[in-house]
């Protein structure tokens, strides 16, 4: 089934939602007016409207024919903090140092062009839930709907979401069972030795030579510890220590992320790296403190889920369209919080246009989001319904 008539027909009209959005972008938890509209539109069309959900998150509740199914539907609708540097566009930010430069006010646009196609015609049975989150840059606005339990509020047997993609073509997509992004954590250490004269360091003890030794020792995780098809990045980014030439310092601060795609991987990183920290420490009498925050867990899609947006895809796209097979990537993305309370897939959207444009990468002060491809991705939220949840 290619793009839906009826959504096709509603493309100018996204398209000045979709720009009214971008023109007034918002950041995380702070998505007053983006979820004002969101919450009027869904009313304005019959939907059930739940509000102030992780603060500015909207749910919307429809339902279609007597059906026992559901499914959830999410876009993420903040905003990032930096100044858009795009030239002529007649729909640039109007708010300073912020900007849609990672296309959620396209991800927001295409459900609620769904949401409008779907009260309209209402061609499924049981109920879609239709999720705005708050908060997907940093904030963690997806953990905090699932810590405030809208699966529990809004049952959903499945949950699905959408990025758009500038690598690649726009009329592709991909998705795929298993990891796709990967978790994003930081760390701090610091080490307390004891300090002295730089010409007496057995009346000290040094915090910089340890320190590098837990530097180099920290290497050995990803090179000699863990499965080289495992992936883990240990970067340390920072390593502060000392203010005179000829002291030894009493204390010294390293600082770095981690990322991994599995979430065994990821607990056996962080118990290493606990070990060699504090044994190395302890080894030459000084204190290590060792501070771990898991920011995002890992995107993992799950296989029955995957190939259903799979099929949708292929109805929507076309054979040949939809790739299954590449490479995860070591960004982070809060969708992932969803998935680990219900099965569920995150797609990727191709949006790159045949004359190059809209190539630009999220998160790019030239970004811009395509607005053709409003009517794509409504019509697969559209059609994933009316395939999953199907009138008897
Ligand atoms: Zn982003
Ligand atoms: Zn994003």
């Amino acid at each position: 089934m290619p793009i839906t008539n009826r959504i096709a027909a509603l493309q100018a009209e996204m398209t000045e939602w979709r720009r009214d959005i971008h023109a007034h972008p918002e950041l995380g938890f702070d998505e007053h007016r983006t979820s004002e509209i969101v919450a009027k539109k869904l009313e304005e069309w019959g939907i059930e409207v739940h509000r102030n959900i992780a603060g500015t998150g909207v749910v919307g509740v429809l339902r279609g024919q007597p059906g026992k199914g559901s499914i959830g539907l999410r876009a993420d609708m903040d905003a990032l903090p930096m100044q858009e540097l795009t030239e002529d566009l007649a729909y640039k930010s109007q708010n300073p140092g912020v900007m849609h430069a990672c296309g959620h006010d396209g991800h927001t646009t295409m459900l609620l062009g769904a949401a409008k196609y779907l009260a309209e015609t209402r061609n499924f049975a049981g109920t879609v839930n239709f999720i705005f989150q708050p908060a997907e840059e940093g904030g963690g606005g997806g953990r905090v709907m699932v810590e405030e339990k809208i699966f529990e509020r809004f049952p959903c047997d499945a949950v699905y979401g959408v990025h758009n993609d500038p690598t690649r073509p726009l009329g592709t997509a991909a998705v795929r069972p298993g990891p796709i992004m990967a978790a994003a954590d930081l760390f701090t250490v610091k080490i307390k030795g004891k300090g002295g004269h730089g010409a007496m360091p057995h009346l000290a003890i040094d915090p910089v030579v340890i320190g590098a030794q837990i530097v180099t020792a920290l290497q050995s995780i990803a090179s000699r510890r863990t499965d080289p098809l495992g992936s883990v990045v240990v970067s340390i980014t920072q390593f502060h220590a000392g203010s005179a030439m000829n002291v030894i310092p009493d204390e010294a601060m390293l600082a770095g992320t981690v990322r991994t795609l599995l979430p065994e991987v990821q607990d056996a990183t962080e118990a290493m790296m606990r070990k060699i920290i504090e044994n190395t420490a302890e080894a030459h009498d000084a204190v290590a403190e060792f501070d771990y925050q898991r920011n995002y867990p890992p995107t993992i899609n799950h296989a029955e889920e995957a190939g259903r947006a799979e099929r949708a895809l292929l109805g929507l796209l076309g054979d040949g369209k939809v790739e299954t097979d590449y490479p995860p990537v070591m960004g982070g993305e809060d969708f992932s919080f969803m998935l680990l309370a219900r099965p569920g897939a995150f797609i990727q959207l191709g949006q790159r246009a045949p004359d190059g444009s809209h190539g630009t990468s999220v998160h790019h002060p030239r970004y811009d989001f395509n607005d053709d491809l409003l009517p794509v991705g409504a019509s697969f939220f559209a059609q994933l319904v009316e395939k999953e949840l199907p009138k008897a």
